[in-house]
């Protein structure tokens, strides 16, 4: 393999119902950055049945280029057809980066296509950044149960890819009149050489917990004892309108649903305001929540962890301190309502 012969950082664009998914997005923010600092072109590969409009958002927001399959074969996700489009695209213009959205899509075709091309793959990354000269994509993500960071590179084997969690990146604000190159690209592939068939597609009734789309979110952890002290948690996330969040010790208690979970094996979450309480803050949970805009630690201990993550610190007992702090909220809020 002439390492050479590779040139351009692409982003997987992935298509959800409301159009290109946001953690694509910030992934041709990211890319913006390993492409300039290459000098070499931007692109989006856009695969899809109805997408071609699509290629204009991929511009607004970084890419120089969309390099595009539009056709009904593409109408719903199958890991055959889209990873022998994604094949047939490297194969024939050469990236040296490929980047995907660590969603259920991204990692089931990235994990494809780098089976397939025999190169790296980079799962779950949580920073990116290239070597300007010699071009290897730095991939580093939490390693050895989150108790180091590792920088994973792919020497000799092109594209160099990886999968990155939603909300990891940040997506430029998006340049409406930004425009770029389409390329068209075919493959010759039929329905019948496609194993899989969606026959029905079941949405989940179960309502989905948005803890990556949150404001304020308030976790608790093991610290509570029990379901019934986990309670404590629910209360105060209602009355301040919160979502709620757990560590993982609490969700394998049983006290809560896995969707709630934050931390390197749940959901990384970017709230403007987080609120831990009862949680020790091991590094598999601050992970997840130290981009957090405001974090308010209560534990009793007071050389737990999470009191070096946290910009606020309470020592105490929880079922004293919450109860004090939904009395505070609620003066206030009957404050704002008597004077406006
Ligand atoms: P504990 O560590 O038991 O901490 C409980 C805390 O509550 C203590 O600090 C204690 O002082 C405090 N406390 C006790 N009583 C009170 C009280 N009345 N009031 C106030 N404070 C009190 N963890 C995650 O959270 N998310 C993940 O995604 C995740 N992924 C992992 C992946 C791997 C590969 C591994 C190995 C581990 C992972 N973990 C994850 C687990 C992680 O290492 C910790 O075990 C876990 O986060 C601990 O949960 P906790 O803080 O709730 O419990």
């Amino acid at each position: 393999m002439n390492l050479e012969d590779y040139r351009g950082i692409w982003v997987f664009l992935e298509v959800q119902q409301e159009g290109i998914a946001a953690v694509s997005l910030e992934l041709l923010g990211a890319g913006r950055q390993l492409a300039d600092k290459r000098g070499v072109p931007l692109a989006g590969l856009l695969i899809g049945d109805g997408v071609r409009e699509l290629a204009q958002t991929a511009f607004a927001y970084g890419a120089d280029e969309v390099y595009l399959y539009d056709d009904p074969i593409f109408h719903h996700y199958r890991t055959e057809s889209y990873m022998r489009a994604v094949i047939a695209s490297v194969e024939r213009h050469k990236p040296e980066i490929l980047l995907y959205g660590a969603t259920s899509t991204g990692k089931d075709l990235a994990s494809a296509v780098a089976t397939d091309l025999q190169t790296g793959l980079t799962a779950d990354t949580t920073m990116l950044d290239v070597n300007a000269e010699t071009g290897l994509l730095e991939a580093s993500r939490p390693a050895f149960g989150g108790n180091i960071m590792a920088t994973i590179l792919c020497k000799k084997h092109r594209p160099q890819m990886a999968t990155v969690r939603p909300k990891v990146m940040k997506a430029l604000s998006p340049e409406p009149e930004r425009t770029g190159t389409v390329i068209e690209e075919t493959i010759a592939l039929r329905e019948e050489e496609i194993r899989t068939k969606v026959l029905e597609i079941v949405r989940e009734t179960k309502e989905k917990v948005r803890l990556d789309e949150a404001d304020v979110i308030v976790a608790g952890g093991k610290g509570l004892g029990s379901k019934e002290g986990f309670e404590l948690v629910h209360r105060f996330a209602r009355s301040i309108g919160a979502t709620v969040g757990a560590s993982r010790d609490a969700v394998e208690a049983g006290w809560i649903d896995h969707q709630h979970q934050v931390g390197q094996t749940g959901v990384t979450v970017t709230p403007k305001v987080y609120f831990a309480i009862g949680i020790s803050g091991a590094i598999q949970h601050i992970v997840g929540m130290q981009n957090s805009g405001l974090i308010i630690a209560i534990n009793k201990d007071p050389d737990a962890a999470i009191f070096q993550a946290c910009h606020y610190g309470i020592v105490g007992d929880a079922f004293e301190i919450v109860p004090l702090l939904m009395d505070a909220f609620r003066q206030m809020a009957d404050k704002e309502v008597q004077y406006g």
